[in-house]
């Protein structure tokens, strides 16, 4: 009762809102998350008593549609282009159309208008998201170029997993970006002794390493939410308001391996992100505006198995102690301890990671059947044990994937806030930048 009274008034106040000019932008993208991905995380929410995502509690809504200039299944190049800039361009390109022409995203126009501009991000900063608001290449693969684009942006601030192969070019990008004035930090105790005033990128993982999935979570490497708030406070000074752009990057990940845990946790993860910035909110409700999206949808998940029939068990996945990445480094270090590791020797390392049972006389719903088993035994010998593993978890949860892949389905667009009832009904991935370009 007390929620839906809380609920009603956020509505009120939305609904207040309507038509003012938000001076601070929120742009949550989950990569990879698209209904499926946000229904799931809820539901293992709820399961696991800790409510509703608030994700799902924004009170506008938007179906909207992801597909590219030349396929209906976009990428995350395609998609960013879309969602940073407005138009729609091919698969695996950033920041221009499909003849090449130069676009201006929303975070470039934000800084023309003298807001200030951050991003972040749980993948690496010159990945396809967070690079189709600063990037103009004609390949998501020119890494050490984004590198360039992303010194050259100016933007002032950016937090995620370092820069990729920003040795590849004559010059380190991290130093030039040093050159450009901007402070780099690493790990999560430098970032958080940041101050405002000057333009910083921080580095998540303190050694170099890549940040680990939230699951699998390294207390030095500072969280979604934790980089967002630190964007909050490096960005709230400005007398023009910011744009911040945040991206849960490795939903995707786990999509394309098919984990559901990992997934879900990712979701988690950035639904914190977004609880950060509805504090924010609160503080300034008539000035700020979030808007919660996704690029595509990764994987096919879905909530529904045959092997479970009409049963959805979404508590089970909180039996999975690490992600399947992080298994398969277990599991390496145990064979490299003992090479001829048999199958039989594997279990108690399977059961220990996942909850399954083997060879118990008593019903149990985590018990490995004959099937799996063999299922198993066979990946082992193949060793592809975790992507197996992951599959047979997420059957026992009632969750069920049909690719490896992105898929077409259509995406929902969340939003809170001024101007967030432009955020309704059915729309284009294109229409989220124009729609946000005018209300800068
Ligand atoms: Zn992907």
């Amino acid at each position: 009762m007390k929620k839906n009274v809380f609920l009603l008034l956020l509505l009120a106040v939305s609904l207040t809102l309507a038509g003012k000019e938000p001076k601070y932008i929120f742009l949550f993208i989950g990569d990879g998350m698209a209904t499926p991905q946000r229904m799931i995380a809820d539901e293992f929410s709820r399961k696991t008593g800790k409510g509703q995502l608030v994700i799902n509690t924004l009170p506008f809504h938007a179906t909207t549609r992801t597909s590219s200039a030349n396929n209906l299944v976009t990428d995350s190049a395609a998609a960013a282009t879309a969602i940073a800039c407005g138009t729609k361009t091919n698969n695996g390109m950033l920041g221009v159309d499909p003849a090449q022409k130069r676009l201006t995203s929303v975070a470039e126009e934000a800084r023309d208008k003298g807001r200030k501009v951050g991003i972040v991000t749980s993948v690496t900063l010159n990945h396809a998201t967070p690079a189709g608001f600063y990037g103009h290449r004609k390949s998501r693969s020119q890494a050490y170029d984004l590198g360039l684009d992303l010194v050259a942006s100016h933007f002032d601030f950016f937090a995620g997993d370092g820069i990729s192969k920003h040795d590849r070019g004559p010059k380190s990008i991290y130093d030039l970006a040093k050159e450009a004035g901007y402070t780099i930090t690493s790990g999560r105790e430098e970032m958080k002794a940041l101050k405002p005033g000057k333009k910083a990128i921080a580095i998540a993982a303190s050694r170099s390493s890549a940040m680990p999935y939230d699951i699998d979570r390294d207390p030095a490497c500072p969280s979604l939410a934790e980089m967002t708030e630190k964007a909050i406070e490096m960005l709230s000074n400005s007398p023009k308001g910011f744009f911040l752009m945040v991206e849960g990057g490795s939903i995707d990940w786990a999509g394309h391996s098919n984990e559901a845990a990992a997934n879900l946790f990712e979701v988690l993860a950035l639904d914190q992100a977004v609880k950060a910035a509805m504090k924010f909110y609160e503080k300034h409700p008539d000035e700020t505006l979030i808007v919660v999206t996704g690029d595509h949808e990764t994987g096919g998940m879905t909530m529904g198995f045959a092997g479970t029939g009409y049963a959805i068990y979404m508590e089970r996945l909180a039996l999975q102690k690490h992600s399947s990445v992080k298994f398969h480094r277990l599991l390496a270090k145990a064979l490299k301890a003992k090479p001829d590791m048999t199958f039989e020797e594997v279990k108690p390392l399977l059961a220990e990671n996942y909850g399954f049972i083997f060879d118990s006389k008593e019903k149990h719903p985590m018990n490995i059947t004959a099937k799996e088993l063999q299922l198993l035994q066979d990946a082992f010998a193949a060793k592809k044990l975790p992507q197996t593993a992951n599959i047979i978890m997420s059957g026992k949860a009632g969750i069920g994937w049909t690719s490896g892949s992105h898929t077409a389905l259509p995406v929902l667009t969340t939003a809170i806030g001024a101007g967030a009832e432009n955020f309704t009904g059915f729309i284009d991935n294109t229409d989220i930048a124009k729609k946000l370009k005018d209300l800068l």
